[in-house]
């Protein structure tokens, strides 16, 4: 297991505080990894400025090999990054295998493909005698940051376009979860020119803080906490950075009264509950209608209770613990929070699950209402919600009722009602009849104080390049 940091061609170990990196499953450290130093940073930052006009110069075509060559290389050791990312996240070995590695794999093959074909308006002589051409060029050195609930995924997603655009990386992944990182640090180190791509190891308020206000970086690029891209964006102010920030998510799913109720049932159960609810997009927050509202929560609150976790052959497990001992307490507390009110039943769950490991038992959350906590704040856990509404405005008033746009459901078999519906939603994202479905060809990123910017698609390489517009005389 490589545990050294990748600054220009050197692996080499941080100097500053350990960090301890746990087993979530079990509790117990599995390393402890100390962190980049300031004048580590300033290296890799500087190893980025070095590499930057080679890489900046070659071909969409070269750059495109790379990416490919990247994909190859992870999808052939793909057993040895599962087993590390379900050894450091505590998720079930399937879910890495069998959905994320190949998403991760198929993210870098987007981006190969998409750099050579990206288009824009014609030159021509918009002012007679003269010639204009539009470039996308790239925007410099990214300084890109990395949440713990998909840390290879969430990798793929920063790298990929902005690689393919041309920039050059300094990476930065979660104190909590650097393991992959660090073998993909030693991946692409023998496959991409040095300093393209560089690995420092650390926490938000020290590396990470370090990173975003370095002068040299023209770009900011985090997934996190609401708290943490406001940082970025008073540090992005001092110098002017570009910034891309994915920012979290509470996203309503609207369930009318004629909506297939088997199919919502078994969508929530997995896309409310996967990676234990630490995702963005997770189904948390529904709305069920009046007329459906009982027999929903009944079916939804049994379907919950079967969920498998914690069982000794992890084949079997659906979901996995919580990231940390903190994160399971905070998941704890806004269950009992939510308990204390007399209109709120806990239905499915509601209980620490486990001595040691951060399980949580899968729970949902009944009778709450628009004003509740569990329903306005982000639980970032196994915890779903339910409320329910007697008109369609109100479903839709409600939804929109939040700090939150990135992600939303509407079921229903009424399909001018699912469009009426979807066009007066404020998300990134607004499912019909499904939840959760990513895809690479398709933008993902918020609206509201989910942040802005798109990862994923054709639009993530618009932001990870700078429009130009070059000028000729004649
Ligand atoms: P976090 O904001 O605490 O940390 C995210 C990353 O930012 C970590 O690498 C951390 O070290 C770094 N960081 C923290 N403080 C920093 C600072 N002051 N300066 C620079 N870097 C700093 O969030 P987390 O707890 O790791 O992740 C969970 C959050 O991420 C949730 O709120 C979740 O909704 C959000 N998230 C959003 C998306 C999305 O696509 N919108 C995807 C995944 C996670």
């Amino acid at each position: 297991m490589n545990t050294d940091m990748l600054i220009g061609a050197s692996f080499v170990a941080g100097t500053e505080i350990e960090e301890k990196i746990l087993n979530p499953k079990t509790g117990e450290t599995i390393i402890d990894l100390p962190e980049a130093s300031l004048a580590q940073i300033d290296a890799a930052v500087d190893a980025a400025d070095k590499a930057f006009d080679r890489w900046a110069s070659t071909t969409p075509a070269e750059r495109s090999a790379y990416l490919l060559a990247i994909a190859d290389a992870i999808e052939k050791d793909a057993d040895g990054f599962a087993a590390l990312e379900a050894l450091n996240c505590g998720k079930p070995i399937n879910a890495v295998r069998n959905d994320e590695i190949p998403a991760v794999v198929d993210c870098y093959r987007f981006f190969a493909g998409a750099i050579r074909t990206l288009q824009g308006p014609v030159a021509g002589e918009y002012l007679p005698g003269h010639t204009s051409m539009i470039r996308r060029d790239p925007v410099g050195i990214v300084g890109s940051i990395a949440p713990w609930n998909y840390p290879l995924m969430m990798m793929a997603w920063k790298l990929a376009p902005a690689l393919a655009g041309g920039n050059t990386v300094v990476f930065k992944p979660s104190e909590q979860t650097p393991l992959t990182a660090l073998k993909m640090a030693k991946l692409l180190a023998d496959i991409l020119p040095e300093g393209v791509v560089n690995v420092i190891l650390g926490r938000g308020d020290s590396a990470g803080n370090a990173l975003i206000n370095h002068p040299k970086i023209s770009m900011v690029s985090i997934t996190g906490d609401i708290a943490t891209g406001k940082k970025v964006l008073v540090a992005a102010s001092k110098t002017v950075k570009r910034t891309h920030l994915e920012l979290g998510g509470k996203a309503p799913v609207i369930l009318y009264d004629d909506a297939d109720i088997d199919a919502a049932v078994a969508a929530i159960r997995t896309f409310g509950f996967y990676n234990a609810g630490q995702d963005c997009t997770a189904a948390c927050r529904i709305y069920a209608a009046d007329k459906i509202y009982e027999k929903f929560v009944a079916d939804l609150a049994a379907a919950v209770s079967t969920i498998r976790y914690n069982l000794a052959d992890d084949t079997q497990n659906e979901i996995g613990p919580l990231i940390s001992k903190r994160q399971r307490d905070r998941v704890e507390s806004f269950v009992a929070r939510a308990a204390e009110h007399s209109h709120i039943e806990v239905v499915a769950g509601g209980k620490v699950a486990s001595e040691n490991g951060f399980f949580y038992t899968p729970t949902v959350v009944a009778g709450a209402t628009q004003e509740d906590e569990i329903v306005r704040r982000e639980v970032f856990g196994p915890v779903v919600s339910v409320t329910r509404f007697k008109e369609q405005e109100e479903a839709i008033a409600w939804a929109n009722d939040s700090d939150y746009g990135l992600a939303s459901s509407i079921w229903t078999k009424d399909i001018s009602r699912a469009m009426t519906t979807a066009t007066k939603l404020r998300y990134g994202c607004t499912w019909i009849n499904t939840h959760f479905m990513l895809c690479n060809e398709m933008p993902h990123g918020g609206m509201k104080q989910s942040g802005y910017g798109k990862d994923l698609s054709l639009y993530a390489l618009e932001d990870y390049t700078a429009v130009r517009h070059v000028m000729i005389a004649h």
